[in-house]
């Protein structure tokens, strides 16, 4: 059975929906873990509730871990539960250690002393850093220059090194911009307090939030805003369904290997290769809703880097993954949520 950590959090409830959807066995069950610190338990909807054995504990609790791994016969794990806020993590480094780094530390050992040799794990370009040239490809430089990005870099390497000291089987997804909502309407993005900025574009255009601020208009990009690749968090579910497929197969495909790892583990980014001003996000948004994005120009965030857009050519050439939704999807489904949504 897969295990998923961070199972009611905005990107794992995404996938433990398109696991589900996906499985052609339709008892096919799965064990969720989330604190529900900031998860949502209302993401296990009534359509998949007795399809999902969940657990409310942190994942650094070995005593929960020890009983679960015990109870459950897991075969693999999709580690999605972290911490995840940029700016957070400048302000509170230690919570972003303690949660991202020891509390994953901690997990695996219970995975390991479990005999569970087989974890995708959800790391984030932000590891990567400033780019230094776009599309950027898995080997880039990492660099990352904030805390998140240097928590999720230490467990990138802790993965690397339990695969040469003890076996371990890891696949690193190191994800570009996530946004949007599934289709279905079951799921979708609901942060306390909300920094993406979509929801933040779309809140103030349906006159439910504060004219958006966009955060610099003198960046060196074609119209001054700054320019990311926003991928859909359902293409993103896909992705690691592929990912998991990638353990059925004795060692990582040639390609795939990562130079210092022998073989045993991969990285991959998942971008959509195309990258989107801020304008043209709010001009999406105009042309799918209808309805403009009040805004103001304000002074450029910290650390954010003028363009960011991924090179995918190995998720699709290894894992034959292919991003199926655009931008106008990403805000028609991301609408639709705000519109109307569960929690
Ligand atoms: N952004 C903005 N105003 C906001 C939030 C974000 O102008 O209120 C910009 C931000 O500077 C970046 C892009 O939108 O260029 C995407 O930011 P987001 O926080 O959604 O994701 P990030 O790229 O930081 O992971």
């Amino acid at each position: 059975m897969l295990l998923v950590t961070g199972a009611c959090g905005y990107i794992g409830s995404h996938f433990m929906h398109y696991y589900l959807a996906q499985a052609a066995n339709r008892d096919q069950s799965l064990v969720a873990i989330d604190n529900l610190l900031l998860g949502h338990k209302e993401s296990i909807s009534p359509d998949i509730e007795s399809r999902v054995h969940f657990y409310q504990c942190d994942i650094g609790d070995k005593k929960a871990l020890g009983e679960i791994l015990q109870k459950h016969s897991v075969h693999a794990v999709v580690h999605f539960a972290a911490s995840a806020y940029v700016g957070e993590s400048q302000e509170k480094p230690f919570k972003y250690f303690d949660n991202n780094v020891f509390q994953s530390l901690s997990f695996f050992e219970s995975l390991l002393m479990a005999g569970v040799r087989k974890v995708v794990f959800s790391s984030t370009c932000a590891t990567y850093g400033m780019p230094v040239r776009t599309p950027m490809d898995e080997n880039h430089p990492q660099s990352p220059i904030n805390t998140y990005g240097v928590t999720k870099l230490m467990v990138e390497e802790a993965l690397r090194a339990l695969a040469l000291a003890s076996g371990l089987s890891y696949v690193l997804l190191r994800y570009f911009n996530a946004a949007g909502a599934s289709p279905s309407g079951l799921v979708g993005e609901s942060h306390a307090h909300e920094t993406h900025l979509i929801p933040l574009a779309l809140a103030a255009a349906l006159g439910g939030g504060e004219p958006l601020k966009i955060f610099g208009n003198d960046y060196d990009t074609p119209d001054g805003t700054c320019i990311r690749d926003y991928v859909h968090v359902d293409d993103l579910a896909a992705a690691h369904l592929l990912a998991l497929k990638l353990f059925e197969r004795d060692k990582m495909p040639e390609k795939a290997t990562l130079a210092d790892s022998n073989g045993l583990g991969a990285a991959f980014n998942l971008g959509t290769a195309r990258g989107v001003s801020v304008m043209e996000v709010l001009k999406t948004i105009e042309s799918v809703a209808g309805l403009a994005v009040p805004f103001s120009f304000a002074s450029r965030r910290a650390g954010d880097p003028s363009r960011l857009f991924a090179d995918a050519g190995r998720a699709n050439n290894v894992l034959g993954w292919q991003p199926r939704y655009g931008l106008s999807d990403i805000v028609e489904t991301a609408l639709h949520w705000e519109k109307h949504r569960r929690y």
